[in-house]
């Protein structure tokens, strides 16, 4: 390009040198300075215009349709094109899936009949914008979806509109709320009635039983208790929060399994001599350290231990057993599992999944009348999880439950931390 323009420029000055050269008017030596001189001026006058004028890029002829259609199949989210006449267009690979569309160009009751849906597409083709709208998809799980529909107005098109429907899969978004709602009705729930307890016993105590030291003896018993309940519950409430505060962050110390649970052993000396229970801890010698976090390791051991004598009932004996395992499915590398057993009345297996629920209790009024707050498990469950670990609980009814915990053993070696 350069050289065409150098030579444009300089083209109309040389054919007049050379005619007066021909002509004699100019030497052969003064000539030949004089056309360098045009050539020079030219490329100069050349280089400055192509720098002044942006040259427009090269033309590529693209075909964007097949691109943005890759793009649209990519989408996880289901999105349908729909005529003026409401007929499907076009679809992407996930409404082809959901709604098993084989053929364009029917009308959009073939897919989703949804009367929300189809109203909101009729509003949208009145020229309207309607609001979202929610509906649940039932094959199987039940998905929740949220739609929205736009109008997209093409005005040089016979067909005047399309209609775009998006659909958004909001079930996760939705359980989230609802475990969160449920969350804030349990612990309301849980604390009101302590606070009704107290707020009655103290209206009595200033009122009727006044004068009666018996029956005070008796109510600031019991209100002493009711108050350990909420300070038990508060305890587990910021017990959680923590522990799923840093549940993303691995614990990185090196922990002896043998001395976390000896101490949380000698903890219930005391209420195991008073309960007639003993705590019969058989762990191997050779026990790997963990990789892990003491306290919240031994919060896992406590919690386990106490439920174990809660349920197992007064004077029955209480196991704790430790053995390697080769191969943890979570981080594949060798791990230690504890057990917990006990030989109480056992849990009924349909309770047994949701046992690592918040505040799931299989007989709340035994759990109340035990001290229990219901989120001992949940805190063992996000722990365990945080350590990269899992629980297992296996129960046999009328001879006893078994808790066991498995997490990773600790390593020196940075792959296999890395790895983990
Ligand atoms: P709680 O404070 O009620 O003990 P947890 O979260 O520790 O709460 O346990 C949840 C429920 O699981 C308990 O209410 C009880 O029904 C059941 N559970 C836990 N451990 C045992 C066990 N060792 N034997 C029988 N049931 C148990």
């Amino acid at each position: 390009m350069l050289n065409r323009t150098v030579m444009t420029g300089a083209a109309p000055s040389i054919v007049l040198l050379v005619v007066l050269l021909m002509t004699g008017v100019v030497g052969v030596g003064e000539g030949v300075t004089v056309i360098a001189l045009i050539i020079a001026g030219a490329v100069w006058t050349a280089r400055r215009t192509e720098t002044l004028t942006p040259v427009p890029p090269a033309e590529t002829p693209v075909d964007t349709e097949p691109v943005e259609r890759r793009i649209l199949d990519e989408l996880p989210d289901p999105v349908i094109l729909l005529s003026a006449s409401r007929n499907i267009i076009s679809a992407n690979q996930a409404a082809r899936k959901l709604f098993n569309i084989t053929e364009m160009g029917r009308d959009l009751t073939i897919a989703l009949r949804h009367p929300a849906v189809l109203d909101a597409v009729d509003l949208s083709l009145a020229g309207s914008t309607p609001d979202p709208v929610e509906f649940e998809l039932v094959a199987g799980v039940p998905v929740t979806f949220e739609v929205q529909v736009a109008a997209v107005p093409r005005p040089n098109d016979e067909d005047g509109v399309r209609v775009v429907v998006l659909l958004h899969d909001v079930t996760g978004t939705k359980r989230v709320d609802e475990v969160r709602a449920d969350f804030v009705a349990n612990v309301s729930h849980e604390l009101r009635s302590p606070l009704a307890a107290l707020a009655g016993f103290i209206e009595t105590l200033s009122g009727p039983a006044k004068d009666d030291p018996a029956a005070r003896e008796k109510f600031l018993g019991i209100m002493n208790n009711e108050a350990q309940r909420m300070t038990r519950l508060i305890e587990d409430l910021l017990s959680l929060s923590r522990v799923e505060a840093n549940e993303h962050i691995r614990p990185e110390d090196e922990v002896e399994l043998e001395t976390v649970i000896g101490e949380v052993v000698d903890t219930y000396s005391n209420r195991c001599t008073e309960s007639g229970n003993s705590i019969d801890v058989d762990l191997p010698d050779d026990l790997p350290s963990v990789l892990g976090d003491h306290d919240q390791l031994s919060q896992v051991f406590q919690n386990l231990i106490d439920n174990a004598l809660k349920y197992g009932g007064p004077g029955k004996p209480v196991r704790v057993t430790a053995s390697p395992v080769e191969r943890l499915p979570e981080s594949g590398t060798h791990g230690v599992a504890v057990s917990v057993q006990d030989q109480g009345d056992g849990i009924p297996t349909d309770h047994i999944p949701r046992l690592t629920e918040r505040f799931y209790r299989v007989d709340k009024a035994r759990s109340r009348g035990l001290g229990g707050t219901g989120l001992g498990l949940a805190i063992v469950k996000h722990i365990v999880s945080r350590h990269r670990g899992h629980i297992l609980i296996e129960s046999t009814p009328e001879s006893g439950s078994t808790f066991t915990v498995t997490v990773p053993t600790f390593s020196q070696d940075p792959q296999d931390l890395s790895d983990r």
